[in-house]
This record gives C-alpha cells, sequence and structure tokens, in this order.
C-alpha cells in the first residue's frame, strides 16, 4: 500500500491528508497541537506520537505549516538520521530565499525537498481544476508525480527550489491587494445600504481584469508606456474621488490612499502623462 505522512493539521494539512485518505493511502499525520488531526484518526490516519516516528513512518512526507520558523522548528525535533533517504514535500508558503535554506539544509541531511506553493484554497485539495507550482530536481518531482497529483495538478518551473515559492508570492501579491480591494469597496457599498449580495455582479465584472491584464501585459514586457489610452493624472484625479467617497460614507480611506500616494508618487517622478504602467518603473526604482 502506498504511504505517506502528513506534517501540519491546519485547514490545508488536514485537506491533503484526507485526499490521501480517499485515495488509499496509509496516511500518518502529526500535528504541534495533536487534537487538531482528531478527524482523520476517525476517517484511519494514523497519529505519530512524534515528529520522528511520523517521518519513520513514510518516505514520502509533505509539509503544511505556517511558515518556514515552524518547518525549522518541527523537523529540528527529528534526529537526522530520520530526515535522511526521504522526500519532503515543501507546501508552506515562505519568500524564496527561505525555501532555498531549508532545501539546503535538507540535502546536507541526505533529504530531498520538492518546493511547493499551492493555488487552491483547501476545498480545492484532490479536485481537477487544482494546481500546484512545483521546483525542485525534475527526476523527482517525474518520479513522484502521482502522488503530489493526488492532491493537485503539477505545474513545473524548474530545478531551482526558489522558483515555486517566487511564483506562488508573485501571484498573493496580487491576489490579497485585489482582495483587500474588494473587502475595501464592499464597506463603503455597505456603508451606503448596498449589501454585498446586491453588489457582486458588479464587483464579478469589475474584478475580472482579463481584458485589463492582456492589454497591458505585452506593453509592460516592451516597456511602452505611453499615455495614448491611460495616464497617471487622470488615475490620481480618481483615486482622489474614490478616498473622499469613501470618507463621505465614514469608512476608513486609508487603502486607497495608499493607492493614491503611490500614484502620486508616479506623478513626482514625471509620469504624469505617460500609462499607470510605468508604475511598475517607479516601484522597480
Ligand atoms: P494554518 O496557519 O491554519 O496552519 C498552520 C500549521 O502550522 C498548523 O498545523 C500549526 O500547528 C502549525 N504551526 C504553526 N506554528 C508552528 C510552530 N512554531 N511549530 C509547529 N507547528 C506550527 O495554515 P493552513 O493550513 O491554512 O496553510 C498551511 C500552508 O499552506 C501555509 O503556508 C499557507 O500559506 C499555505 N496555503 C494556504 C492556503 C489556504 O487557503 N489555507 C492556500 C494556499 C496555500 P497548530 O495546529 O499546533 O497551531
Amino acid at each position: 500500500m502506498k504511504s505517506v505522512t502528513v506534517i501540519g493539521m491546519g485547514p490545508m494539512g488536514q485537506a491533503m491528508a484526507g485526499a490521501y485518505l480517499d485515495k488509499g493511502y496509509e496516511v500518518t499525520v502529526w500535528n504541534r497541537t495533536p487534537a487538531r488531526a482528531d478527524e482523520l484518526v476517525v476517517r484511519g490516519a494514523a497519529r505519530a506520537g512524534s515528529v520522528e516516528a511520523a517521518l519513520i513512518a513514510s518516505d514520502l512526507v509533505v509539509l503544511s505549516l505556517i511558515d518556514h520558523d515552524a518547518v525549522d522548528a518541527v523537523l529540528a525535533q527529528a534526529p537526522e538520521t530520520a530526515l535522511a533517504g526521504r522526500v519532503f514535500v515543501n507546501l508552506t508558503s515562505d519568500t524564496p530565499d527561505r525555501m532555498r535554506a531549508t532545501a539546503a539544509w535538507l540535502a546536507e541531511r541526505g533529504a530531498v525537498q520538492l518546493a511547493g506553493g499551492v493555488q487552491v484554497p483547501p476545498p480545492g485539495i484532490g479536485t481537477p481544476e487544482a494546481m500546484t507550482y512545483y521546483s525542485g530536481p525534475e527526476e523527482v518531482i517525474e518520479s513522484r508525480r502521482a502522488d503530489l497529483e493526488v492532491l493537485t495538478g503539477v505545474h513545473y518551473l524548474g530545478a531551482d527550489q526558489g522558483l515555486a515559492p517566487l511564483y506562488y508570492q508573485i501571484g498573493i501579491d496580487m491576489f490579497w491587494t485585489a482582495l483587500a480591494g474588494y473587502l475595501h469597496g464592499q464597506a463603503v457599498a455597505e456603508a451606503n445600504g448596498i449589501s454585498a449580495d446586491e453588489f457582486l455582479p458588479h464587483a464579478v465584472r469589475t474584478l475580472d481584469l482579463r481584458y485589463f491584464l492582456e492589454f497591458y501585459a505585452p506593453r509592460i514586457t516592451a516597456g511602452h508606456h505611453e499615455g495614448d489610452v491611460d495616464r497617471i493624472s487622470m488615475g490620481v484625479a480618481s483615486v482622489e474621488h474614490v478616498v473622499r467617497t469613501a470618507e463621505a460614507a465614514g469608512v476608513d480611506g486609508s487603502l486607497p490612499a495608499a493607492v493614491l500616494e503611490l500614484f502620486r508618487r508616479g506623478v513626482a517622478a514625471g509620469h504624469g502623462q505617460r500609462s499607470l504602467t510605468s508604475l511598475v518603473e517607479v516601484l522597480k526604482a
């Protein structure tokens, strides 16, 4: 029977352990707070009494912890003999440098890391449309592909362990700021008596940025920031209206005010008559 160990029983680790149980794997779980594994134990998972026992139970170990400080804290509890020879599928979010450092630390102890960045929330685990970025040694990814695909599809980026977390962090950078924008706009809506359900179709249409992304990406790639369709000076005036509308409704305007500040920096840098895309250059500088 195939076996896997899952370390970390947050919502993500629980969903992953559940997906392996559904596929008939022998699943061992470990969590700092043991009770979080109770449901999985009822479903057939084995609860390890120590990190060492969890590692010894399988040569494939999924790490789903809050960050790499937690990864370090957990792995330090095991003797080096329990690390050697194992494949660690590290789906823990952190910076590319931390992911590279964990890979090097494991390699020094005879273990291999596959770095991953999961692209779906826990309910998406085990569904066909789900995808995870992976980086690390390609031959190990390929030899473990069937095990990885129990969780999500595999999008392999290359040997550099930092690539998967880099793509993950870029995406989540876009995601968090867009989601914060949605929440801010909805706060203004609520303050004006418009419910989230009522505004939903408008929010969906507004946040479907595909047209803009496909229009802007080739221009950014080409360094083409002419103000033929949009100008930062227009953006400044527009965001000023957004801030004033929010504040008039008694809503904290600090989020759009931060956007306004960025746009003003673009104008101060001499880009007022150029496209908003020139902010990419302002931000890099
Ligand atoms: P949680 O924050 O809920 O789970 C964190 C896990 O880390 C828990 O098992 C917790 O243990 C453990 N932990 C935290 N600190 C320590 C420590 N010092 N020592 C030992 N264990 C520790 O996260 P999720 O399950 O939601 O996510 C797991 C990973 O997946 C994260 O890196 C997250 O960024 C990533 N991710 C999550 C998504 C989501 O939608 N949830 C989507 C995509 C990626 P304890 O139970 O004892 O507190």
